[in-house]
């Protein structure tokens, strides 16, 4: 458990649990203004920061991510793919600028949003398809 200590108007307190001080925001005996600081971390930072985020409940528990992929089945974020060779098109823009235009072309259209796992184009979840997958 982190031991953090708690600024105010340049007096420092603590140290505490990071529980406790969870505990003390509520009531609030520690402000969301007050500064707190634990090993490791570069500057104080506001207690604000030590408050978790709701979590939004109107998404769904089944979308796990913004992706599926039809072929493996992992959701996620797909990455992005550029087919062909960085080399390739060097060597072509040095020598050949036209097929080196077209083959920049092509590199740019081709370009598509793959599965990190397998690599093979991944569906939006949100999708009917998306969500049969999820299941
Ligand atoms: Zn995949």
């Amino acid at each position: 458990m982190a031991q953090l200590q708690i600024s105010r108007d340049g007096q420092h307190y603590g140290s505490y649990d990071e529980e406790d001080v969870r505990h003390y925001l509520q009531q609030n005996q520690i402000l969301l203004t007050d500064q707190y600081w634990t090993e490791g971390m570069e500057d104080w930072q506001p207690c604000s920061a030590l408050i978790p985020p709701p979590i939004p409940t109107a998404t769904p528990s089944r979308a796990r991510g913004s992706h599926v992929c039809p072929s493996c089945g992992v959701s996620g974020s797909p990455v992005s793919h550029t087919p062909g060779s960085m080399a390739v098109e060097l060597v072509l823009w040095l020598f050949f600028i036209v097929p080196g235009l077209i083959y920049s072309c092509w590199r740019l259209c081709a370009r598509r949003n793959v599965c990190p796992a397998c690599k093979n184009p991944m569906i939006p979840s949100n999708t009917p398809l998306g969500q049969n997958l999820l299941k």
